[in-house]
């Protein structure tokens, strides 16, 4: 498919991340009160102003979970009528007075989170992480091939891009020392993730195909990861206080349909799917990614680029897999993919497998890292890149600001 050209003269630039093709739905605030926004070129459209054809009341409250809960006939016909609005120049005149520049707004969570899961879908990232902590002969647990494993995690811990995120208090066991401690965490680290954001409701079980058509679309999702929290903590019911600091996702949506000319299959499977979680068509995307890392007042070093293709399983099939036992699913849930590791030592998604635990520092602009300083900014990007333009994510970000003081009962106990 060719670059869609819009009377926004900006969107239609080859290196935009958000040309007619792409259409993300966001949340802003100019100053004068939040309001469900559209990105094209280097603007924000305003979607209640202008003749959307919908019901108003879908967009009566700064959230697009109205327009997700009211399913797929809405999603295509507010999609195809923003096509027109902002590609036809017939409609240039009615439809600019509602645009803002988006150097001129805040932008803030697009929808409310209803529930988070997070899974482990990528071989690359399973494999390292294994190796490290159980050898490489029992790299991937027995049960990794055949399952799309996943933990819940906390809808109340999503933030958007920009939110600072406090380097984590918990209990951490250092390996010389008997006993644990309460202290800030030593291994702070980002965790590389694609976002995909359930639409529809469901209840009872759903197919994969089902599940996709469910999807409303995905972000960049950064699950901040406390590591030597983790070490101590998840035996035997899995990840929990490492993972409830922040989990950072990318302030626009980009819809499933804006990526449907991006779809790929998934891997060779190494052992043989049970059946319902078989494909019936690619259900994975070609997305580039990458994330930066810039120390406080250094300039920003990419230090991963990788791409979402290569995951074993699809948000699709964990969505399924989701549904299976009878747990039904809600607009507005949220279903982290898994840190995104590729084959390649600059294509690992997290700082623990750059650094190989901590053993062998990343370089960056300023100094080394094998986690997390206070003061770091890592920004999260990705696009779907076509013939003469992009899908783009836009960005997700954050900086780690230190450890919050405790408070004196607190300091007391840990003295
Ligand atoms: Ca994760």
């Amino acid at each position: 498919m060719p670059l869609m050209t819009s009377w926004v003269e900006a969107a239609n630039a080859p290196d935009c991340d958000f040309p007619l093709n792409n259409l993300p739905y966001g949340v802003f605030d100019d100053g004068s009160g939040a309001r469900m926004g559209v990105a094209i070129g280097d603007c924000v459209l305003d979607v209640a102003r202008v003749d959307h054809g919908l019901d108003p009341d879908l967009f009566s409250a700064p959230t697009w979970n109205s327009v997700m809960a009211s399913g797929p006939a809405t999603w295509d016909a507010l999609r195809a009528r923003l096509m027109v609005l902002l590609g036809d120049p017939a409609y240039g005149a009615a439809v600019s007075p509602h645009l803002v520049a988006q150097s001129d707004v805040r932008l803030l969570m697009p929808f409310t989170v209803t529930e988070y899961t997070d899974f482990y879908a990528s071989k690359h990232h399973a494999t390292n992480v294994g190796t490290m902590f159980r050898g490489p002969e029992n790299a991937l647990p027995p049960n990794w091939l055949s399952i799309p494993i996943g933990y819940n995690g906390r809808a109340s811990s999503v933030v958007v891009s920009g939110t600072p995120v406090h380097r984590p208090w918990g209990q951490v066991k250092r390996p010389d020392e008997a006993l644990p401690q309460f202290a800030p965490s030593a291994r702070f680290d980002l965790e590389l993730e694609l976002g995909a954001i359930v639409g529809g409701p469901s209840s009872g079980m759903v197919s994969v195909a089902e599940a996709d058509e469910m999807i409303f679309g995905y972000v960049l999702l950064n699950d901040w990861s406390a590591r030597d929290i983790q070490a101590w903590e998840y035996q035997p019911l899995g990840p929990f206080q490492a993972k409830a600091t922040a989990t950072t996702i990318s302030p626009w949506i980009v819809t499933r349909a804006a990526l449907e000319p991006f779809r790929t299959t998934s891997p060779e499977r190494d052992r043989p799917l049970l059946p319902y979680l078989h494909e019936p068509g690619p259900m994975l995307y070609d997305i580039e990614l990458s994330v930066g890392l810039a120390p406080q007042g250094a300039s920003e070093t990419i230090i991963c680029r990788t791409n979402y293709g290569q995951m074993y399983y699809s948000a699709a099939q964990q969505l399924c897999h989701h549904t299976t036992s009878g747990c039904s699913m809600r607009t507005g849930d949220l279903l982290g993919s898994g840190t995104i590791s590729g084959p390649d030592k600059d294509s690992r998604g997290s700082l623990l497998e750059m650094s190989w635990g901590g053993k062998e520092p990343v370089e960056v602009a300023g100094g080394q890292r094998c986690f997390l300083e206070d003061g770091d900014t890592l920004t999260l990007y990705g696009a779907a890149c076509g013939d003469g333009y992009r899908i783009g994510f836009g960005t997700c970000s954050g900086t780690v600001q230190p450890a919050i003081t405790l408070p004196d009962w607190a300091s007391e106990a840990t003295s």
